[in-house]
């Protein structure tokens, strides 16, 4: 569920309209991905088994409808073809014991409804379905032989064992309540309700998270586990879920998690969900920032806690990805920029400002390295369509940097101002690159539309070459700065120049702070005595390439 209050409006303004047109039906929320439904709630019961990779579901789906008349809604998911040993079978579709008509075909499924729907009624359909997942739900030995089955539904992977509106912008709450052999821990998302020996060697577990979440971060974990408490930030607990085998080794790299909840909740605003577990898991990503629990990768868990950085990021996504979800998935930068930035500034405020001028090194670099392999892929990527395509360099390293100059741009008290206020407002709910923009406008009071244009919407970055020249006879130094990048766009941007004088500390040099905006511009002011070096951006504000050279040896 997002955005009620704007599709509240937006259906208030359909219902105005309607007056004026009969003939136009009252439009839904056209952020949604479907038209004619809002998804509220999911109940997903599920029957896993050690002697077959066969699931059980039962899906309880709870939907708004957007429009009245609707009388068929889709659902993604993945179907069986004829030849083939994976994929799901629905057996039947009902609304309050009243089977209905359904097809099921290209991984859609068409629920025919029984009688037309009202706009913004609720209703509730049972999909009870079976099937050997493809994929999304990886059922598979771990490292040590053991039997495990771990949700991995990213980007749109869900689609593969549960029934949903498989879109990274329709959230809805979710429930799960899962029969597995009692040699089983289950973990899911939110808080656990219930765990019962149902007497014939089999347990039910049940979690339930009553925000809305995106189904690509909504999972169950389902293994032989080792389970620690490692503490508590305010009513949160932060827990490890590992393997038996990995029990020392896991609890000692994930007691690093209580800190950065502990940081984040301080600088961005509370936990959203009832908890936080950090599993060892099955997933292919390195982590993945499930909603209230971290699945990271086996080999991520060593006991050296040189996973501190993953562990952060991962941590980060929970407010930036999970509670404020990218819109779509041009948008992604808006989760993993954040988690990326998010983690150097942990660092910062935990190691000190060297760590987060060492990060913005290299993430510089790394960014410059790609736009040469893709230089017409801007942040926001809007000729990509497919979301693995778009987790590229840009969004992680890219993004990091837009937030870095953004912070530069309006001070650190608005941008922490803005990021909290980012976070309040779109919290369970959705946002893309504008909202930020005008969250970040209110903050700082000033116009940043230039700003966002050029980092996220146009490719490529100032390549800057210039000169500089001392003059003894004045004591003036003449700077000489030109915008060289290929791609025609200008940049805007404040320019710091760094002067060290003759036997001055370089790690300290005087700084002069310039406007640049224009292809060629020439920047002059007094010096003490002669430099000994001139460079460009000596405190890592500016995401750019290039340097000064000196141009001339006057009064040498
Ligand atoms: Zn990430």
């Amino acid at each position: 569920m997002k955005r009620f209050l704007s599709s509240l409006l937006s259906s208030l303004l359909g219902s105005a309209l309607l007056l004026l047109a009969l003939s136009i039906p009252a439009t839904g929320d056209e952020r949604l991905p479907n038209p004619a439904v809002d998804m509220i709630h999911y109940r997903f019961h599920l029957t896993l088994e050690d002697h077959t990779d066969q699931i059980r579901g039962r899906a309880e789906i709870t939907v708004r409808f957007l429009q009245d008349s609707v009388v068929a809604f889709d659902l993604d998911l993945v179907d069986r073809g004829p030849e083939e040993n994976t994929g799901m079978e629905v057996t039947t579709v009902s609304r309050d014991g009243t089977e209905l008509g359904f097809l099921h075909g290209d991984d859609r499924l068409e629920i025919s409804l029984a009688s037309p729907s009202e706009a913004q009624e609720w209703r509730t359909y049972t999909v009870n379905y079976q099937g050997v997942p493809r994929d999304g739900l990886i059922i598979a030995t771990n490292r040590f032989g053991d039997r495990t089955f771990f949700g991995d539904n990213w980007p749109e992977r869900a689609r593969h064992w549960l029934p949903t509106v498989d879109h990274v912008s329709d959230k809805a709450s979710v429930e799960w309540v899962v029969t597995a052999p009692e040699a089983y821990e289950v973990v899911g998302t939110g808080r656990l309700l219930e765990r019962s020996d149902l007497g014939d060697g089999t347990e039910l577990t049940h979690w339930i998270c009553r925000v809305p979440v995106a189904t690509k971060v909504m999972v169950i974990g389902v293994a032989r586990f080792a389970m620690r408490n490692l503490g508590r930030v305010g009513q949160v607990p932060v827990q490890a879920w590992v393997y038996p085998q990995s029990r020392e080794e896991g609890f000692h790299d994930f007691e690093l998690a209580e800190k950065a909840v502990r940081f984040f909740t301080g600088h961005i605003g509370p936990f959203p969900y009832a908890k936080l577990a950090n599993v060892q898991s099955k997933t292919r990503y390195g982590g993945m920032e499930n909603a209230s629990n971290v699945f990271y990768s086996e080999g991520a868990v060593r006991g050296d806690r040189e996973n501190e950085g993953l562990i952060v990021h991962e941590i980060a996504h929970q407010w930036f990805g999970d509670s404020v979800t990218e819109l779509d998935w041009t948008h992604l930068w808006l989760s993993e920029g954040f988690a990326t930035y998010f983690t150097h500034l942990y660092n910062e405020f935990t190691y000190g400002r060297g760590r987060l001028v060492r990060g913005m090194t290299r993430d510089r670099d790394v960014v410059l390295r790609f736009h040469s392999r893709r230089p017409e892929l801007a942040l926001v990527p809007h000729q990509l369509t497919d979301p693995n395509e778009m987790l590229n360099r840009n969004v992680y390293q890219k993004g990091g940097w837009l937030l870095h100059m953004l912070r530069r741009q309006v001070g650190d008290e608005a941008f922490w101002d803005g990021i909290r206020t980012y976070y309040r407002r779109y919290r369970d709910r959705n946002a893309d690159t504008e909202d930020l923009r005008r969250v970040m406008e209110q903050a700082s009071g000033q116009e940043l539309e230039w700003f966002f244009q050029q980092w996220a919407h146009e490719p490529g970055h100032p390549v800057l070459t210039g000169g500089w020249s001392f003059d003894p006879s004045t004591g003036m130094l003449t700077v000489n700065v030109r915008q060289t990048q290929g791609s025609g766009t200008l940049f805007r941007f404040p320019l710091d120049i760094g002067v060290t004088a003759h036997g001055q500390d370089r790690a300290v040099p005087r700084v002069e702070t310039v406007e640049v905006s224009r292809k060629d511009q020439t920047f002059s002011f007094p010096v003490e005595g002669e430099p000994e070096e001139v460079n460009l951006d000596p405190h890592t504000w500016l995401l750019f390439q290039g340097e000064l050279t000196r141009v001339s040896g006057k009064g040498r």
